[in-house]
């Protein structure tokens, strides 16, 4: 069986002995060593000023929310994964969406103006499949119009824009370390931000509001990462570069083997150094999606429809109309990548799309 993804897994002896230290320690969570330690080797191997690991993706995205949402509008993007858009409606915010551009797939930023009303707190928009925003023209709207730029940069572990790690831009950067992303803590998460402000703001939310042990900085959630957590991040990091070329070969091969004659890709952003997140593909259209999805899931290799739906068709929104993003929804599936992906498996998918 072949599925979109598949955990890397460090060896266990390196695992082992991350939880010799844990045990020695009798520690299990709240700012532990090994926490302290993935936290540091975060920043000096993503070139950050501040970060927050996490329990998961999601409380990063709801904490940052809390702090610059206001139970305002927060403009953002129909294709992205849920969280986004139920941490806006969870925390008591109004999602107000905006079409995406059809080759990036990103938030269409020159759509962003036209969506601001005097309710408009926040942007909230996706790095798609590590894909970065057009950070510069959100940056310029945001300040013109006086609002807080939230990135959900999931997808985005390694990728270097302009020279600068995708977390460094906007007020603050949330990603997940979920066991299907690139760099893993089993669940996890952080938030990013290069503001020190911000970082005590979000800091304190993510553990209770405690300013001590009696004092109260305010409002506060329980979002802290485990020991357990770190330990594994701790055994992944030093394979991140491998992680990446493995899966840069795999990405090479569909593109010479699969073709494009009747498929298309999706454009990555110039001046971008892609992490090889995801392999989406679009059909001409969802029949034909679905006749390659079923050619495949016949022969045991599981490719996923992300991200289908379009946001802005969940049953808990009031839906704003985002053609672009309904029509690229229905045709879009991400194809297997994953470290260990062989040249004949490989062969075996290109062959069965290419067949369809
Ligand atoms: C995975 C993901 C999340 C949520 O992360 P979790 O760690 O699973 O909570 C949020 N946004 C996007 C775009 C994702 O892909």
């Amino acid at each position: 069986m072949i599925n979109v993804t598949k955990t890397f897994f460090p060896p266990i002896e390196a695992y082992q002995a991350q939880l010799e230290r844990v045990w020695k320690n009798q520690w299990l969570t709240n700012n532990g060593e090994l926490y302290k330690e993935l936290t540091s080797k975060l920043k000096a191997h993503l070139n950050v000023s501040h970060i927050i690991c996490m329990t998961n993706g999601t409380l990063p995205i709801q904490i940052a929310l809390n702090a610059f949402g206001n139970e305002g509008e927060i403009i953002t993007t129909p294709f992205s994964y849920v969280a986004t858009l139920s941490s806006i409606v969870w925390e008591k915010c109004t999602p107000v969406f905006v079409d995406i551009h059809p080759e990036y797939l990103t938030i269409d930023e020159t759509k962003i103006e036209a969506a601001i009303t005097e309710k408009t707190t926040a942007i909230l928009a996706t790095h798609v499949y590590g894909n970065p925003c057009d950070v510069e023209t959100i940056k310029t709207i945001a300040d013109k119009h006086n609002l807080k730029v939230i990135y959900d940069a999931a997808h985005s572990f390694g990728v270097v824009y302009k020279g600068k790690s995708m977390f460094a831009y906007g007020d603050a950067s949330t990603t997940s370390f979920h066991a299907t992303k690139l760099f893993h803590t089993g669940e996890g998460g952080a938030l990013i931000c290069q503001n020190e402000d911000v970082y005590k703001a979000m800091h304190y939310r993510h553990n209770f509001g405690h300013d001590g042990q009696t004092a109260y900085h305010g409002l506060g959630i329980n979002a802290k990462m485990s020991e357990l957590q770190a330990a594994m991040g701790l055994c992944v990091l030093p394979y991140m570069d491998h992680i990446i070329s493995e899966r840069q070969k795999v990405c090479e091969f569909y593109d010479k083997n699969l073709d494009f004659n009747r498929l298309t890709g999706f454009k990555i952003r110039e001046n971008t150094s892609w992490n090889y997140a995801y392999y989406p593909i679009l059909f001409n259209s969802e029949k034909a999606l679905l006749k390659a999805k079923q050619n495949l899931e016949s022969h045991q290799i599981f490719p996923r429809r992300y991200f289908y739906p379009s946001l802005e068709e969940l049953p808990y929104v009031n839906s704003n109309h985002c053609p672009i993003a309904k029509d690229i929804a229905e045709r879009v599936m991400c194809l297997p990548l994953y470290v260990g992906l062989e040249a004949e498996q490989l062969t075996k998918i290109s062959t069965l799309i290419n067949e369809a």
